[in-house]
């Protein structure tokens, strides 16, 4: 094939529909600090997502990095290995101590039977995953929580409009994390937010995305600059005019992959389950022993037909250089297996089903 076809393709508006957006902004000029777009942008999404309130970053590290810094934890705080370089350093970058749980086998999600027996003393928070936008198991991390007196963080940067049982995913833990960036199911270009329960919490969120800057004259603790800016924001209003749509496609590509290879011994494919609504950000799959060709030999193969897959999550957080000397990935030997074994194929919502034929055809060849 000659076009490249890369794992994913962002989604934008048309040209006019952004220049109409951003227009206003040469009359207010009033480009950021919690201007009328970011403003609004809050509302639209509290009534898409149906959450009742939602705080917004300039990315989804900085909503990350503050939604642990809002609690003022200590000590160590019990996470998974199995994501995104992000959900690690937030936790590092606040002075804490992650501890890697293992994940589960079915959905690459934390194994919360798994949690209890990390709990120590001086450990103080949960962040979970969301991981591909597959619920964690949210009853179960609630309970435990409660039981141990933890805050429970929720990393749902791939789980935007996801619901579980009917009911929007975010709402579930103390904050829920979410990410706008350009290669996700939404995007604001950068950007992300913390998504909360008691609406009070806005003020420490300002404070926390300005500087800890409280009045005027008044600072009261070290904080960063995490705030959107009205560009972002513009953008932000036009792709969610779109999302729904952005999804339905999505959904055709993700069930297009289900029916090419449910059949092939040997590569595993995500599991649809009935009280989930995906929003079909991902499509992982697991590269088992029984298939000829190892994953790096599969993504290899698909490379040679311009095909380019990404090996996400490989390698594991606890087997990054920076954090390799203090941790031992060995145990959590079913990220480790997974890590060493996954890809996730192509996916966005301009993908034809043609292309996706043709990728499934590479994966059966060797078959
Ligand atoms: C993308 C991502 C983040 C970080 O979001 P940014 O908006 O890129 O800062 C955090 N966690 C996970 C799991 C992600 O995929």
């Amino acid at each position: 094939m000659n076009k490249k076809i890369l794992v994913t393709q962002s989604s934008m508006p048309t040209l006019e529909e952004y220049v109409e957006e951003i227009k206003d902004l040469w009359e207010t000029k009033w480009l950021t600090n919690y201007g009328n777009k970011q403003e609004l942008l809050r509302e639209k999404l509290c009534e898409y997502l149906k959450c009742p309130n939602i705080f917004l970053f300039v990315n989804g590290h900085m909503a990350l990095y503050n939604a642990i810094k809002f609690f003022n934890l200590k000590g160590e705080v019990i996470t998974t290995p199995f994501t995104f370089a992000s959900t690690t350093h937030a936790i590092v970058q606040n002075g804490l101590k992650p501890v890697f749980c293992d994940i589960k086998k079915s959905d690459y999600t934390i194994d919360a039977d798994k949690i209890e027996e990390l709990i120590t003393p001086n450990t103080s928070a949960i962040v979970a995953v969301h991981v591909y936008g597959n619920p964690c198991d949210v009853e179960k991390i609630n309970e435990i929580a409660k039981k141990h007196n933890l805050v429970v963080i929720y990393d749902a940067a791939h789980a935007f409009g996801v619901k579980y049982k009917g009911k929007s995913i975010l709402n579930y833990g103390d904050v829920s994390m979410l990410s706008f960036h350009a290669t996700k199911v939404y995007n604001t270009i950068e950007g992300g937010a913390c998504v909360y329960q008691e609406k009070n919490w806005e003020q420490r969120f300002i404070e926390l995305s300005n500087f800890g800057i409280t009045d005027y004259e008044k600072v009261e603790s070290v904080g960063m600059n995490g705030k959107m800016n009205e560009f972002q924001a513009a953008m932000g209003l036009c792709n969610l005019k779109h999302i729904e749509e952005e999804i339905e496609k999505r959904k055709k590509v993700f069930m297009r992959y289900i029916e090419n290879l449910k059949d092939i011994d040997g590569i595993k494919i995500p599991k649809i389950r009935e009280d989930v609504e995906l929003n079909y950000s991902y499509f992982p799959i697991v590269v088992e022993e029984n298939y000829p060709l190892t994953r790096d030999e599969l993504v290899k193969k698909l490379n040679e037909e311009n095909i380019y897959p990404r090996k996400y999550f490989y390698p594991l957080v606890s087997d990054f250089d920076c954090y390799k000397n203090d941790y031992d990935s060995n145990e959590t030997p079913i990220a480790k297996d997974i890590a060493s074994r996954v890809m996730t194929l192509p996916l966005y919502a301009n993908l034809e089903l043609e292309d996706v034929d043709h990728i499934c055809r590479v994966i059966k060849k060797y078959k």
